[in-house]
C-alpha cells in the first residue's frame, strides 16, 4: 500500500476549507465570560463614551478665553471657586474669570471648555495663576471622543480579546451574542497505548496525543471531547468514529493513519465516508488523512506525537477557526522574528519541512530531531519552514522563526 492522495499543505487546506461551513448556531453569553468567543453580530455602540466631557489631566477647569494672553511674566489670575469631586457631576456654572480644581477623569463643569494642567499654574493669594494660554478643548476628553453612539464597535466574526471585552462593558453591553463553541472529538488509537497513570511495560507507550490535541483545541477556543484510547481493531474504531461523528463538529483520530497492516484509520474512514487527502507533502506529518463523512470533517493524524502536534497546528487549526465563524484567522497569530541559521539543515525537495530551532545569541540553531521525540519540541523556541522546492537551508541564511 502507499499514500494515494498526497497533497501539499496549501492544497489540502484549500480543499478542506472549501467544504467547511461555520457551525453558525448563536448563543448569548455574559460579556465578562466572552474571551476568545466569536461575535455572531456586528456590535454598535449604544452610548457615547465617556458620556460626559472629562479632564484628561490634573489641573483647573477654565474658560479657555480667560487664559488668552497669559505668559510666564504676566500670568492670568483666576478666582478658585471649588473642586470637582471624582464620581460627581458639577452643576454650578463656571463664570468668567473663575477656575475649578479638577482631577484626571473628573467631569468638566458647565461653562468650562478646557483644562489648564497643574504644571502651568501656581496657587497664590491673588488666585490661580495661569502661565500659558489654552485652546478650547485642551486637555479635555469630549463626551463622545472614545466611542460615538451608533458607531460600529466590532464586526461580526470577530474573536473577542481582553480589550474588546473592556470596550463592550464600558458601553454597558453586559451580554453578547456569539457563535457556539466548536466541538472537536479526539480519539487515540494503538494497541500499545496505555493511560498516563499506568506504568508502561516494554512495548507500551503512554498516550499523550489525546492530551496534546485537547490542549491545542482549547487554545483555539473550541471545546474538546476526549474519547480516549481505542485499540487497533476495525470494529471498535469504527464504532468510536461513528459516535464521535454524531457528538462533535470535527473528529481527530491520532495513530494508524499510515499505510501499515495495523493502520486501520484509512479503512475505517473509507468505509464511513470519502477520503479526500491521504498524505501531506510535509515533514514531519506525512501520514495525514482528511476525510468527509455524514457531512462532517474527519482528520487522521500521525501517531508520532511531534508529527501530530505539527499537523494539528498547521492543518487542523485553520479548519477549527473556519468552523468557529472567525472572519479572518487571528487566534493563533504567533510572534515571528528573523534570525540567522547557525548550521546548514538538509531537506528533501518536494515536501515542506518544519524544523525546530532554539534561539542562541540571536541565531537559530536547528535541533536535530528524530520525528518521534517530544523533547525536541519542548526544547524548541520555535519552528522554521523549509519550502518544498529547497534542498535545505544554508548556514548563515536568514530564516523566519515562528515562536511558540
Ligand atoms: P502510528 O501512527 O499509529 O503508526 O504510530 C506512530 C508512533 O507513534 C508509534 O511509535 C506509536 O507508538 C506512537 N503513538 C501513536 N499514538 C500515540 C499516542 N496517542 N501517544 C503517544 N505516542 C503515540
Ligand atoms: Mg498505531
Amino acid at each position: 500500500m502507499e499514500f494515494l492522495k498526497v497533497k501539499s499543505l496549501e492544497e489540502a487546506k484549500k480543499l478542506a476549507l472549501e467544504r467547511l461551513r461555520p457551525v453558525g448556531e448563536v448563543e448569548e453569553v455574559p460579556t465578562s465570560e466572552g474571551l476568545g468567543r466569536v461575535l455572531a453580530e456586528e456590535v454598535v455602540s449604544p452610548e457615547d463614551l465617556p458620556g460626559f466631557a472629562r479632564a484628561a489631566m490634573d489641573g483647573y477647569a477654565v474658560r479657555a478665553a480667560d487664559t488668552f494672553g497669559a505668559t510666564l511674566e504676566e500670568p492670568v489670575a483666576l478666582r478658585l471657586v471649588g473642586e470637582v469631586e471624582m464620581g460627581t457631576e458639577p452643576t454650578a456654572r463656571l463664570r468668567q474669570g473663575e477656575a475649578v480644581a479638577i482631577h484626571t477623569g473628573g467631569a468638566l463643569p458647565p461653562g468650562a471648555d478646557a483644562v489648564v494642567i497643574l504644571e502651568e499654574t501656581e496657587a497664590s493669594p491673588r488666585g490661580v495663576l495661569v502661565f500659558s494660554p489654552v485652546a478650547p478643548g485642551a486637555n479635555v476628553i469630549a463626551e463622545d471622543e472614545d466611542l460615538k453612539r451608533g458607531e460600529r464597535l466590532l464586526p461580526s466574526g470577530h474573536g473577542l480579546r481582553a480589550q474588546d471585552i473592556g470596550a463592550l462593558l464600558a458601553v454597558g453591553l453586559t451580554e453578547v451574542r456569539v457563535f457556539r463553541r466548536v466541538s472537536v472529538g479526539v480519539i487515540s488509537t494503538g494497541d500499545e497505548l496505555i493511560t498516563p497513570r499506568e506504568r508502561p511495560r516494554p512495548g507500551q507507550v503512554r498516550d499523550i496525543n489525546s492530551y496534546i490535541l485537547v490542549c491545542q483545541v482549547q487554545e483555539l477556543g473550541a471545546e474538546a471531547v476526549n474519547y480516549g484510547i481505542i485499540p487497533d481493531d476495525q470494529a471498535e474504531l469504527r464504532e468510536a468514529v461513528e459516535r464521535g461523528l454524531q457528538e462533535t463538529d470535527l473528529l481527530l483520530i491520532s495513530g494508524g493513519s499510515s499505510v501499515g497492516s495495523r493502520d486501520l484509520t484509512l479503512e475505517v474512514l473509507e468505509e464511513l465516508g470519502e477520503v479526500l487527502v491521504h498524505g501531506l507533502a510535509i515533514a514531519p506529518g506525512k501520514p495525514t488523512i482528511f476525510a468527509w463523512a455524514k457531512g462532517k470533517p474527519l482528520i487522521g493524524l500521525p501517531g508520532n506525537p511531534a508529527s501530530a502536534l505539527i499537523v494539528a497546528d498547521r492543518f487542523v487549526a485553520p479548519l477549527i477557526e473556519r468552523l468557529s465563524g472567525l472572519r479572518e484567522p487571528q487566534i493563533i497569530r504567533r510572534p515571528q522574528l528573523r534570525a540567522t541559521l547557525t548550521k546548514r539543515v538538509a531537506s528533501k525537495v518536494g515536501r515542506e519541512e518544519f524544523v525546530r530551532v532554539r534561539l542562541v545569541n540571536g541565531g537559530a540553531e536547528p535541533i536535530p530531531a528524530q520525528s518521534g521525540v517530544i523533547s525536541s519540541l519542548v526544547r524548541a523556541d520555535g519552528l522554521i519552514a523549509i519550502p518544498a522546492e529547497r534542498e535545505g537551508l544554508e548556514e548563515g541564511e536568514e530564516v523566519l522563526v515562528e515562536l511558540w
